[in-house]
């Protein structure tokens, strides 16, 4: 194939715009905030997940609390009867006298059992509720970092489109003024040879292989007509001439 050694230079232009394209690609999917994004989300639903238990939790202590507290006001509305039975004189036989002042004492008994009960319940609750709260609070505060992370994400994917627009433009104008030929040549070679397809010859060197051409190669592309598109004889890649070629 043939090409003037002029589109052969831009041919490395070309190139050069691909690669800065590919990094800022490489950029845009490799940005931290990605990673931090993903860590926070799981936090955030592992907090998730806190929060319903204790929450849980909490409502089912709350229905004790209720109960233990109805308990209670039994205990004392009768308490109330049996106190008000004694001090009316409605009370006949000492057998029946005893019999009340028993209960009395026994309903006391079980006013103190249902008092430590509430107690303990309270005392539960109060631990699940400060719980609570903490886990509240981290997750506004994974919350908020979620948010700045992806302000931030969002910003920096801004930059990298603005980027890769301009430089995409700058490649299509300087592709425009290729051969198309050489152009379908290149991007085929592009493709298969990990994103280089043209690479200069410098000091002897490709620099698509980074290997130092053989004195054979050497002669071959010296004796070779300046609009031939030379190849590298290890990658095959399109090796272009140009003043620091060595040659
Ligand atoms: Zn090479």
């Amino acid at each position: 194939m043939n090409a003037a050694p002029d589109d052969q230079l831009r041919l490395l232009d070309v190139q050069e715009l691909d690669s800065a394209i590919d990094r800022l690609e490489h950029r845009r999917a490799t940005l931290p905030e990605h990673a931090a994004i993903e860590q926070l989300t799981e936090r955030k639903s592992a907090l998730g997940d806190d929060i319903v238990r204790a929450e849980t939790e909490d409502s089912d202590l709350g229905r004790e609390q209720a109960k233990v507290d109805t308990d209670v006001e039994q205990v004392r509305a009768r308490m109330r009867r049996d106190q008000q039975r004694l001090e009316g004189g409605q009370v006949g036989s000492p057998k029946e006298l005893e019999n009340l002042q028993s209960e009395i004492e026994s309903l006391h008994r079980r006013q103190t059992e249902l008092e430590d009960a509430e107690l303990e319940v309270m005392e539960q609750r109060e631990e699940i509720q400060t719980r609570l709260a903490a886990l509240r609070e981290e997750l506004a505060g994974i919350e908020s970092s979620l948010a700045d992370t992806a302000a931030s994400r969002d910003s920096a994917l801004g930059e990298i489109a603005a980027e890769i627009e301009k430089t995409a433009a700058q490649r299509a104008e300087t592709a425009a003024t290729l051969p198309s030929e050489l152009l379908e040549l290149y991007d085929k070679l592009r493709t298969s040879s990990g994103g280089v397809g043209a690479a200069a010859l410098h000091r002897g060197q490709c620099q698509g292989c980074h290997l130092q051409l053989n004195t054979t190669d050497l002669n071959r592309i010296r004796d070779a007509e300046p609009d031939e598109v030379v190849r590298c004889e290890e990658c095959r890649r399109i090796l272009v001439r140009t003043a620091e070629s060595g040659i």
